[in-house]
């Protein structure tokens, strides 16, 4: 049996999507209070959530955990302005939408950056990341998105932060994805930074993004920031030093967030949700095979958070009915992010059982039929 806390407001569709996800009552109960900005309590959920986030990815002592006001894309801008000196020049890679966002990013902020881009539906290898490196001596730092949600691929964080290491760069991980459900062992790989969010695998209401940084690093990094709220250094420092926001705290989201974490260490931690996820991942792409869809990536490669599949070929298929009936049904399903290939996608992150993607995948088959969608295999 799933330990979840499954309720939910009545009659609002699960979000099979990946992030915002549905969120738990509880979670959504714990926001509920109005805080001033230095009171205790708050300051002390400042500090639990900041000690849950280093031991999540055993980075006690070595690194500091920040959060910021915004959107996991303020988290990785944060990072690129603060992490990257003006002298310094940022390898990106990229094999989807997201990391054309962090290329995208650098270029608006002026970073110093040149990237490469490898193959979508294939993960990249440390070969590829060390002939980029040694191609461009000037390179100080790496960035690499590790679930690129786009299409649900993998990315070997393991091997591409042993090239990293080797070559002595600097290495930031876009982890907004994968955060919570996987482990990124801070000692092992030796990050500077780590970006997650707290909507995505935490579970916790959208608006806070968090950076997991190497002190070490950080503190080489003061005056770099091209931005005064993105600024990483400061704002640390500020936490370090009252336990406070340098601004106006997101008090609610902030409660919110370190109930999502009592609920993500009272699942069984990273290990607990990975599990969850995986198994509802499983049903969903054994069952839509059953009904004939092909997914996007091999297993092999793909990853539990999000699933991309190829749309029917049938005239009578729409996207736009799809998303209808499976709405009308209780379930949001997201489109494709690819321009090359016609597909769409459903997550398995937020509160979301294996019994919710068996009910989910019900209904889907009703809406392909209620289509008149033929030629997919029982359908
Ligand atoms: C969702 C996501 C982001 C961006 O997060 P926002 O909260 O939409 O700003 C960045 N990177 C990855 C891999 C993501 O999945």
């Amino acid at each position: 049996m799933d330990q979840i806390d499954q309720a939910r407001i009545e009659d609002e569709p699960l979000l099979l999507t990946p992030g915002p996800v549905t969120l738990s009552a509880r979670v959504k109960r714990a926001m509920l209070h109005d805080y001033a900005s230095g009171e205790a309590v708050m300051q002390e959920t400042i500090a639990w959530s900041r000690r849950y986030l280093l031991d999540l990815c055993n980075a006690q002592g070595t690194h500091t955990a920040i959060p910021l006001v915004g959107s996991g894309t303020s988290g990785t801008e944060a990072a690129i302005g603060t992490f990257v000196p003006p002298n310094g020049k940022l390898l990106i890679h990229t094999n989807g939408v997201y990391g054309d966002r962090l290329v995208e990013i650098a270029r608006r902020i002026r970073t110093p950056y040149t990237s490469f881009r490898t193959a979508p539906y294939t993960p990249p290898t440390a070969e590829q990341f060390a002939a980029a490196i040694a191609a461009d001596p000037g390179i100080t730092h790496v960035m690499v998105v590790h679930c690129e949600t786009s299409t649900g691929i993998l990315n070997p964080i393991e091997s591409i932060a042993a090239v990293c290491r080797r070559a002595g760069k600097g290495l930031l991980i876009d982890a907004v994805a994968s955060f919570g459900a996987f482990m990124l062992d801070a000692k092992a790989l030796s990050f500077d930074a780590v970006i997650c969010s707290a909507n995505k695998g935490l579970q916790a209401p959208p608006g806070l993004a968090w950076i997991i940084a190497k002190k070490s690093a950080l503190e080489e990094a003061k005056g770099n920031a091209h931005s005064l709220t993105l600024d990483l250094w400061d704002q640390n420092q500020h936490m370090d030093r009252t336990g406070m926001f340098r601004f106006t705290p997101a008090t609610h989201l902030l409660l919110g967030f370190a109930e999502a974490l009592r609920e993500h260490a009272g699942e069984g931690g990273i290990a607990g949700r990975h599990d969850r996820y995986r198994r509802s991942w499983r049903r969903l792409v054994d069952g839509m095979r059953q009904m004939g869809f092909r997914t996007l990536l091999e297993d092999e490669v793909a990853s539990p958070i999000v699933t991309t599949f190829h749309e029917p070929l049938d005239p009578a298929y729409s996207f736009k009915a799809l998303y209808e009936g499976m709405k009308r049904r209780g379930f949001i399903i997201f489109p494709g992010r690819l321009a090359a290939a016609n597909t769409f996608r459903i997550a398995c992150i937020g509160v979301v059982t294996e019994d919710d993607i068996g009910r989910a995948l019900d209904a889907l088959e009703a809406t392909m039929r209620e289509m008149g969608v033929a030629g997919m295999g029982r359908i």
